[in-house]
């Protein structure tokens, strides 16, 4: 434990003092051996500021427990393994929680890709063998492209959609609001598809920031893929 955690603080580290950090644990061991008491590797989370997730394949351990705690982390003890992805998909997703963090203007370099681990920081040529990392001469931030846009949905979700025609009209009102409604569809802003009845209206959906209308299938690809509504951009 203590010797995983040195390896990574000194991992994160190295991203730079604007990245979040983050461990996450797969356990399925009920002990642990260390060269010091395991209570130092706690010290060492907070004052780093790493957040730390444990998924425990066997039991809950209170020394995990307790990192998890102090560092703002979640521990989970997966049931089946249905329920193993399941938890691992959570920890996955980058923490919403940019409370706090003053948004500035950063520098950050592109490193040319020389093959397999080899970086070239664009500044002062100096090679590196992971991204991200800050050049460990000039000390500039470097990333990769598909790193940052990666990353950069997570942080502005795309907006909201809603339904055209709701499912809870009052019966007695439903046909004349329904057709009231489908009269405002426009054609999917993002595939072009138009509702030919009320039916298909009712797979449309509308951006809650531009009101453009999207057909299910755009819809669908925005949330899984493309993470930007085409309305808005
Ligand atoms: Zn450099
Ligand atoms: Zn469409
Ligand atoms: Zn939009």
């Amino acid at each position: 434990m203590v010797n995983g955690i040195k390896l990574c603080t000194d991992m994160l580290n190295s991203a730079g003092e604007d990245a979040s950090k983050e461990i996450v644990f797969l356990l399925g061991a009920l002990s642990t051996i260390d060269p010091d008491g395991p209570h130092e590797a706690l010290n060492m989370v907070k004052m780093n500021n790493i957040r730390c997730s444990v998924v425990s394949l066997s039991a809950e351990v209170k020394i995990w427990k307790d990192l998890t705690q102090v560092s703002d982390g979640n521990y989970f003890v997966p049931l089946d393994v249905h329920s193993i992805s399941e938890k691992l998909e959570i920890l996955a997703r980058p923490p919403k929680d940019t409370a706090g963090k003053q948004a500035s203007l950063m520098r950050m370099g592109f490193p040319i890709n020389e093959g397999k681990n080899k970086y070239v920081c664009p500044q002062c040529r100096t090679r590196v063998t992971a991204l991200p990392t800050t050049c460990p001469v000039c000390r500039l931030p470097l990333v990769s492209a598909p790193h940052l846009a990666r990353s950069y949905h997570h942080l502005f979700p795309p907006p909201n959609t809603i339904p055209h025609i709701p499912d809870d009209i009052p019966e007695d009102e439903r046909d004349q609001t329904e057709r009231e409604l489908f009269n405002l569809i426009q054609s999917c802003i993002g595939c072009g598809e138009t509702a030919n009845s009320i039916e298909e209206g009712k797979q449309f959906v509308y951006c809650e920031l531009c009101r453009s209308s999207l057909c299910q299938l755009c819809d669908i690809l925005i949330d899984d893929n493309i993470h930007s509504c085409p309305g808005c951009s």
